[in-house]
């Protein structure tokens, strides 16, 4: 199978910002050529005989293939909010060609059995490639370690107990140097219940008007300091999760400066909303970390645009309808994310907060060198490639979500661009408009 993608905006950070083709033999990227600026795209016709298909990507952008490294995929135990299916096509119709399913699922993945059952189902599926997350604790209890080296034989990629924070800093420190030992990257969910203390939302003004308990910058921040400190402690590499806070952005700066091996991501929501939004969208703005105030906001805009957040993940959190149409404090956690994260990116480049290469490192080549995966677009190369229509203009429906789930603010925003085509390895798994 040879495919050619002409004429499109090839955008591999750090390396390439050029018009190109690119050639794809079978599952590898076999050739990449840059073109001149005037010429012409080749006729299809002229080409038929030499390949199987011509994708014809002008005024688009191609780039490597997006990985979103937190999701929930929800499967198993509760697959009526996801499946590992329609979380994965989910992923392929939001650009992303890999996914890092999260192992808060029932029952968790906290061993190798369960890692292995993940993995089986996503490649049944076919549409995205996924890097399961083992359980940092047993049952994401936080009280004994899982079994790291058969996580990672099983096909983890990296622990964590996301969901819940690890609250015992003897617990956090083995697993630091264990998953170490083993090559497996920690993800912390950095939260500590005693000073979070009951809260359902950000700790402020809106918090008060409404009557709702509130969520302190400071259960945030503390543990992000703590994780700085066993990382510098231990020498091992630790990411950060879902930032939300000023104050873990200013910390996390300070680390990386001081060479400690810290990395961070945070979601569209956070760089997006406020927690006003909960006085509009509800439960639906309701997630954990909570959308925190305009000062934060601004602060994670300003982490992404100096490097201090290296990624932009989903934390992709389905519920189904009965788990948001509750009263506020009892309301599920998270809002769905892998349908949107393309174009809430980019509204950021929109608004001159990040460039479009650096928007597609933090979705791409960021959380690849993250997760020590191969990816880019280079010859040899495995062909997972994203296709962005950057001028297409449209209104999002939650009802043609992929996912199982239309817990989503930004359902009847306006938006400009999209993904149109996910290819993984050398496979189309989603198109749209192009025949
Ligand atoms: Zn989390």
């Amino acid at each position: 199978m040879r495919i050619a993608i002409q004429g499109g905006r090839v955008i591999e950070p750090g390396h390439l910002d050029a018009l190109a083709d690119i050639l794809i033999e079978d599952d590898k990227i076999v050739n990449v050529t840059r073109r001149a600026e005037t010429e012409s795209i080749t006729p299809a016709t002229d080409r038929r005989m030499q390949h199987d298909r011509i994708i014809d990507a002008t005024a688009k952008i191609v780039c490597p293939g997006l990985i979103d490294m937190h999701v929930h995929l929800r499967e198993p135990g509760h697959d009526y909010k996801e499946t590992i299916e329609s979380g994965c096509r989910a992923a392929a119709w939001g650009g992303f060609t890999a996914v890092c399913a999260m192992p808060n699922t029932n029952p968790a993945n906290d061993n190798e059995q369960v890692t292995e059952y993940i993995l089986s189902k996503a490649v049944q599926a076919n549409f995205a490639r996924v890097y399961p997350v083992g359980a940092i604790s047993k049952g994401l209890e936080g009280r004994q370690l899982c079994e790291f080296e058969k996580l990672k034989a099983g096909g983890a990629i990296a622990v964590s107990d996301d969901g819940c924070p690890v609250m015992d800093d003897r617990l956090m420190q083995m697993a630091l140097e264990t998953a170490k030992r083993c090559g497996l990257l920690v993800i912390s969910h950095c939260e500590n219940l005693k000073l979070q203390a009951g809260g359902v939302m950000n700790a402020g003004p809106v918090a008060e008007q409404m009557g709702l308990p509130g969520i302190p910058n400071s259960s945030e921040s503390a543990m992000v300091v703590r994780d700085i400190a066993l990382s510098e402690r231990t020498d091992a590499p630790v990411h950060i999760a879902h930032v939300s806070t000023a104050e873990s952005v200013q910390a996390i700066r300070e680390a990386k400066l001081k060479g400690i091996a810290v990395t961070a991501e945070t979601a569209p929501h956070y760089f997006t909303l406020t927690d006003e939004a909960v006085r509009e969208y509800g439960t639906y703005a309701k997630m954990n970390p909570p959308l925190r105030s305009a000062k934060d906001r601004a602060a994670i805009r300003t982490g992404l645009a100096d490097g201090t957040i290296d990624v932009i993940a989903t934390d992709h959190a389905p519920h189904a309808v009965h788990e948001k149409t509750v009263e506020f404090d009892k309301a599920a956690n998270g809002i769905i994310g892998l349908e949107t994260a393309v174009a809430l990116g980019l509204k950021l480049v929109e608004e001159g907060v990040l460039s479009l290469t650096d928007l597609i490192e933090k979705m791409s080549t960021g959380p690849a060198r993250i997760l020590g995966l191969e990816k880019g677009i280079r010859m040899g190369g495995p062909a997972d490639i994203t296709i962005i229509d950057p001028d297409v203009i449209y209104k999002v429906d939650a009802n043609k979500f992929q996912s199982l789930s239309q817990n989503c603010p930004f359902d009847g925003w306006r938006m400009k661009g999209k993904p149109v085509l996910t290819m993984v390895e050398g496979q189309i798994v989603y198109e749209s408009g192009f025949e």
